[in-house]
């Protein structure tokens, strides 16, 4: 019988796996795509989509279509649960779907804090299409008095988000003010020179920071921290951090401290030789990595290698997570702020940068 490859979510680390699909195809596999969108939204250009600087089919990959066109199969489903021991997976659908091999790519998901009260207005920064559903309904608000929109959360999701939501706010004519809640210390994780940076280019273009501690709970659309509450506000958005998908944890499969799949050094699950992953699905067994997309497209030689080699029986590849990265934050109405080791550079040169580096990524996989 056929043997059956499942490429488990088609995020970052699957895009050269995606792009080569065909290779499976005539090694006489059969290959099973799944994922809840017939598209996947590249992360890095998601704040920008929210400002308006780009539009959904600028930022996204046809993953459906490409894989179609190679001869591979698209299941518009969620995987809600694994059998490791049974190698099937469960879908949203109530469909199951058995693998001889597979490599899971399914990201990350901001977890929701208790709310009491109207959901229709909070929306979390993951996956990155609800930026654009947030873009959709915040532009298109009619309110005489000015909009009050907070974003929570101290990284640079929540710095990118609040400065571009400033944007979409300031191009579309709207008296609005936004509130970034930041945790305790605005990019703790970061220099002084790109904390200060960010910081002044976020509070001239109208964001007011404020560090009050870690949320809480949200009460009929008010923002509740120890002992304080903010007022009621008209939008939430959360960027309070990701947590891998949760079914690794849930089937007792050997996973890391924060839940990801437990991978060695080969992107290959430490107990399952035949469960492979990348991406922010994961946690990586050598060293901790940073939930960054960096890290998720420098696997995707090597997820691509492992999967072709165990159908070959050929040596696996080693995954080396290489030094320091490049960061640059989109920070809205054409400004970012870029870091690498000693390098800071801030302004309108950043964000060209960004832009010219993200289009090409998409350019690449498109
Ligand atoms: C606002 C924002 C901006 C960011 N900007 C940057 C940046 O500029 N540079 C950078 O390096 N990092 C950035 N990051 C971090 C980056 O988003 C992640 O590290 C990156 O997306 C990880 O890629 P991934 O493919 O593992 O996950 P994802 O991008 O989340 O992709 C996962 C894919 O799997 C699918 N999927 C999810 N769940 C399931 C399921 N249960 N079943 C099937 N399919 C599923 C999804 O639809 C998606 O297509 C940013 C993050 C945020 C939130």
């Amino acid at each position: 019988m056929t043997q059956h490859l499942v490429l488990a979510g088609g995020g970052h680390a699957h895009m050269v796996s995606l792009a080569h699909l065909r290779d499976f195809v005539e090694l006489d596999w059969r290959v099973t795509v799944i994922g809840p969108s017939d598209y996947h939204y590249y992360s890095g250009m998601g704040p920008g989509m929210l400002g308006s600087t780009y539009e959904p089919d600028e930022i996204r990959f046809a993953t459906r279509a490409q894989v179609e066109a190679q001869g591979g199969i698209f299941v518009r489903d969620t995987i809600v649960a694994v059998d490791p021991k049974q190698r099937r997976l469960a879908l949203a659908s109530g469909a199951q779907i058995y693998y001889d091999l597979v490599s899971f790519n399914t990201g990350s998901s901001v977890q929701l804090p208790e709310i009491s009260g109207d959901q229709e207005r909070i929306f979390t920064v993951k996956p990155i299409e609800r930026l654009y559903e947030a873009r959709e309904v915040i532009a298109t608000q009619s309110t005489l008095r000015p909009l009050k929109v907070a974003v929570v959360g101290g990284g640079p999701a929540g710095a990118e988000i609040s400065g571009n939501l400033r944007q979409l706010l300031v191009e579309s004519s709207h008296p609005a003010q936004v509130y970034l809640y930041a945790g305790h210390r605005f990019m703790g994780r970061f220099p002084e020179a790109v904390r200060d940076k960010s910081r002044s280019f976020l509070e001239r273009a109208g964001v007011e920071i404020i560090e009050n501690g870690y949320l809480q709970r949200i009460e009929d659309m008010r923002l509740v921290f120890d002992g304080e509450q903010s007022e009621a506000l008209d939008f939430i958005l959360l960027a309070t951090g990701v947590h891998p998908s949760p079914f690794f944890k849930a089937a007792g499969m050997a996973v890391g401290p924060d839940g990801g799949l437990l991978v060695n050094r080969f992107l290959q699950h430490v107990d399952f030789p035949e469960i492979f992953g990348g991406g922010d699905c994961i946690s990586f067994q050598e060293q901790e990595l940073d939930k960054v997309g960096v890290y998720a497209v420098r696997e995707n030689p090597v997820l691509f290698h492992n999967l072709k080699a165990m159908i070959q029986g050929q040596p696996l590849q080693a995954f080396d997570p290489g030094g320091d990265y490049l960061l640059i934050f989109n920070l809205g109405q054409g400004k970012g702020v870029l870091r690498k080791r000693w390098l800071n550079l801030s302004g309108r040169l950043a964000f060209r940068i960004k832009d010219w580096i993200d289009r090409k990524f998409i350019e690449q996989f498109q």
